[in-house]
């Protein structure tokens, strides 16, 4: 992979020993995710293997989690999404969205008997926010959470209603972290709440015709008078930074894998480029091609740097989500840009499923709108640089 300023050389032995299993487990159990993607199917055998290697939040410490560092989960994450975003979206999801908050804002009894179980990948879960009227601004959403007695006492009941759109794996998932507004207690506060899919009133239903991120299962939660125990909440965390500390997790994931993607649209693109014969010499020898090549290598090292030096911060605990968010905005926008060349240098055969970069192009629009589209990462730039939120 594309490492122009040698920054493997810096990785520590756990850290490449990562980044090799992550690529020999590709290479060896991942078929053909060209296929899946014209298929609209994801590999779901690759679940429990993905468990058994540890890919999900092997970042996190105890239920037997190895946590790794961060610039290891990093790596993994670019080596994942260098195959597909959608193998890179499975375990951000399990790992960022689901096993993050249930570890940082469960109790014990739910840590235990989730946490071993989604490491396996014996359980899948999903992560609830967006709803079909609220997508850039979650705060708005409309699913209620009320205590069946309807009043705020412990141990009573909470019945859930809403849906959600949009929704990662919901059509497999066993679990949902739904998060909803509590309509018992003054001021409506957002809360987490651990929906098994299986309950009475919950259905998941699978949206179809995606034209990106093809190789993942895509859903909705619809919730119709969903009883909940009291237990299923999630104690620790009440308000928007419930969710928003989940996406800082799994964007941090993207600002990497963003950059797996890239490099491998570079590699299948510089190789065509030198294999590639016209006017009786190969496509890389021409000036064009080769600035291409030159503007693609540039940029894809600054989105690498820029991941490294993320990893940096998160490890010292100086990580702020504004940096998450320039480091999510300018890495997806490279891989968007640059797997678009990548594509025009392949000519014809750039548009067959046969090379990845029109795949990774395709997926793109869907990194670059989730997780915080590139305009509301702009917004959070804009309001940390100049102190005026400019949202609304
Ligand atoms: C394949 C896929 C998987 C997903 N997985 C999940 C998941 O697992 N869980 C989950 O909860 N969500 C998930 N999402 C949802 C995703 O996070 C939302 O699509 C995203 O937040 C954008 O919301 P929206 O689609 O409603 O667009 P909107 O919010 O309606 O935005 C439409 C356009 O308006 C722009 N815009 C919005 N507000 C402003 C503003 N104030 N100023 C300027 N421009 C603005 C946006 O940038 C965008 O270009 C997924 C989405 C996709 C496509």
């Amino acid at each position: 992979m594309l490492d122009y300023f040698d920054m493997e050389s810096t990785l520590s032995e756990e850290e490449r020993m990562l980044v090799d299993s992550a690529r020999s487990f590709i290479d060896g159990e991942v078929d053909d995710m060209g296929e899946h993607w014209i298929d609209g199917t994801f590999p779901t055998e690759l679940i429990s293997k993905m468990g058994e290697m540890g890919f999900y939040a092997p970042n996190l410490e105890g239920y037997g989690l190895p946590g790794v560092s961060e610039r290891a989960y990093g790596l993994l994450m670019r080596e994942l999404e260098a195959c597909d975003s959608g193998l890179r979206s499975m375990a951000s999801v399990q790992g960022a969205l689901v096993m993050y908050p249930i570890h940082a804002f469960g109790s014990d009894e739910q840590k235990e008997k989730w946490l071993p179980k989604l490491g396996t990948g014996e359980a899948v879960g999903c992560f609830g926010l967006t709803e079909p009227e609220h997508g850039s601004n979650p705060s708005a959403m409309e699913t209620r959470a009320e205590r069946a007695g309807g009043h705020a006492a412990d141990g009573d009941d909470y019945v859930l209603n809403g849906s959600k759109t949009w929704i990662t794996n919901s059509p497999i998932a066993d679990v949902a972290v739904v998060w909803a507004k509590d309509h018992t207690e003054d001021g409506t506060p957002v809360r987490g709440f651990l929906v098994e899919t299986d309950r009475d009133g919950v259905t998941t239903n699978k949206i179809d015709e995606k034209l990106s991120l093809r190789a993942s299962i895509t859903g909705e939660i619809s919730l119709q008078d969903v009883r909940l125990p009291a237990e299923n909440r999630l104690p620790d965390v009440e308000g928007m930074k419930g969710p928003l500390s989940c996406l800082t997790q799994a964007r941090y994931g993207i600002a990497w894998g963003a950059v797996g993607a890239a490099a491998d649209c570079f590699e299948v693109a510089r190789d065509y480029a030198t294999d590639r014969e016209q006017f009786g010499k190969p496509i890389g020898g021409f000036q064009m091609q080769q600035q291409k090549l030159a503007e693609m290598a540039t940029q894809i090292t600054l989105a690498q740097l820029l991941a490294h030096r993320l990893a940096d911060l998160k490890e010292a605990g100086e990580m702020r989500p504004q940096h998450v968010s320039m480091a999510k905005r300018n890495n997806v926008r490279t891989a968007r840009d640059q797997s678009r060349i990548a594509r025009e240098m392949l000519g014809g055969n750039g548009i067959t499923a046969d090379y990845s970069p029109m795949r990774h192009m395709a997926n793109m629009e869907t990194v670059y709108t989730y997780e915080g589209t590139h305009d509301i990462h702009t917004l959070i730039l804009g309001e940390d640089i100049t102190g005026m939120q400019a949202y609304q």
